[in-house]
């Protein structure tokens, strides 16, 4: 029969996962089957640990000496440098602050200054209609103070990227686009798309937020000029977490970013009249850290020290593929439609199903203990945030879709009013 297949086939790729120790990692909660940790991560427990410690004890206790005993001022730099290798990048390339949306408008700013002290015709900044929202709102926002003559957002069908580099020509500076699509996960070849853009003397920035921490990426081999990511979806850093910014090495000492705070300084404790920007990527830095937050995130990443970017992204393939061969198999009398690519080489690790009712089946999977997300207009997103999901419990998860499908559960009032968060 079908389902025994499916069931010894999970329990097979389960028993051969080098990953599959990981799940001992986090707290997560009893029968609880957790498809959206490529929105909030979930807890790992050396994270749990660290809360407490650095309130209780280093703020508790040690109050403002902890910024000198705990090293507080280098958890930047620090938990940087535990990213990098996550995404092909040297220590020295990468710092943890602010969120993606700030960061993104330290990073533009930085590479228009750099494409207009060559050339000022380079004003263009070229990103995706389909983009997430905030990189287009963050160029829009740019846009209206410095003016169109100085950076003007043209956002293109996603087929007619490289293309437009061409059209473009000398007026484009900057191409801004996200690796993995936040809706459908399809993957751009960032490879490919760099080198072409950098034929054209285009800078690219690429938005790393369903990247890191699911995919093998080779950020400086791929010669990535910056990046931004966030560190509460596939890092598990936790609820607001800080994101990050990585510029490649030969870019850094010719930033210029706006948001030039204290802590960007050469010397913030000598505080001094006028603005001197720090070394290397520390002139990203605006304000104060957010040191809970962080030393939170910095924990949770030790989750990953030993293991390899590409075990990471071959389990996640694994569990993709594995969901999406049950789900068809369980659930091909319901009107779902796979909008995620087919070919895994070009799917991040999620898979996005369109049904007209899917915010309301969303909700039903919820109570039923199976927790995914719901995306405008009508997407249910199922991420497979690799480090702590098993075969065994895809199965159980499509085996409780199909229940809910097949009752009919999600037709009931109370699955229908829509939160303010999806
Ligand atoms: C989640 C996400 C963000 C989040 O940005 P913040 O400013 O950190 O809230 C940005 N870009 C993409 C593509 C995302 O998926």
């Amino acid at each position: 029969m079908a389902n025994t297949d499916l069931a010894k086939r999970a329990q097979a790729l389960d028993a051969q996962d080098p990953l599959s120790h990981l799940i001992k990692e986090f707290a997560l909660p009893h029968d609880c089957i957790y498809l959206d940790g490529n929105s909030l991560g979930p807890l790992p427990i050396k994270a749990k640990h660290r809360a407490r410690e650095v309130v209780e004890q280093q703020w508790g206790e040690d109050l403002i000496t902890s910024w000198n005993k705990h090293q507080w001022i280098d958890l930047p730099s620090r938990v940087g440098a535990k990213i990098a290798p996550l995404i092909g990048a040297q220590p020295s390339e990468v710092i943890a602050c602010d969120s993606i949306s700030v960061n993104l408008t330290k990073v533009l700013c930085a590479a228009l200054q750099i494409q207009q002290q060559k050339s000022q015709s380079r004003r263009l900044v070229i990103s995706q209609k389909d983009n997430f929202p905030t990189d287009l709102y963050m160029v829009q926002g740019l846009s209206d103070i410095l003016g169109q003559s100085r950076c003007e957002l043209v956002s293109v069908e996603p087929e007619a990227i490289l293309e437009s580099i061409e059209e473009f020509g000398d007026s484009a500076a900057v191409l801004l686009l996200t690796h993995v699509n936040f809706r459908s996960g399809f993957i751009h070849d960032m490879q490919l798309i760099t080198q072409a853009a950098h034929e054209k003397g285009v800078l690219v920035i690429w938005d790393l937020a369903h990247s890191a921490g699911a995919l093998d990426l080779h950020l400086d081999a791929c010669e990535v000029d910056f990046a931004v990511g966030c560190t509460y979806k596939y890092l598990n850093g936790g609820p607001g977490a800080p994101a990050f910014i990585y510029a490649a090495q030969k870019h850094i000492g010719n930033i210029k970013q706006p948001v030039s705070g204290w802590m960007g300084h050469k010397r913030p404790f000598e505080f001094t009249h006028d603005y001197e920007a720090g070394d290397g990527m520390q002139s990203f830095l605006a304000g104060t850290p957010a040191v809970i937050s962080m030393s939170i995130l910095d924990a949770a990443l030790d989750i990953f020290s030993g293991i390899k970017p590409a075990q990471i992204r071959q389990k996640s393939i694994s569990l993709t593929q594995f969901f999406q061969d049950a789900f068809s198999q369980y659930l091909s009398e319901q009107d779902f439609t796979l909008v995620s690519p087919t070919d895994t080489a070009i799917r991040g690790s999620q898979l996005a199903y369109a049904h007209d009712q899917s915010y309301a089946i969303c909700q039903t999977l919820i109570d039923n203990k199976v927790i995914a997300d719901f995306r405008a207009p009508n997407i249910l997103r199922i991420g497979f945030s690799p480090l702590f999901l098993s075969h065994v419990d895809l199965l159980d998860a499509v085996t409780r879709i199909k229940q809910v499908m097949e009752d009919k559960t999600y037709m009931q009032a109370q699955y229908q009013v829509k939160h303010a968060v999806t």
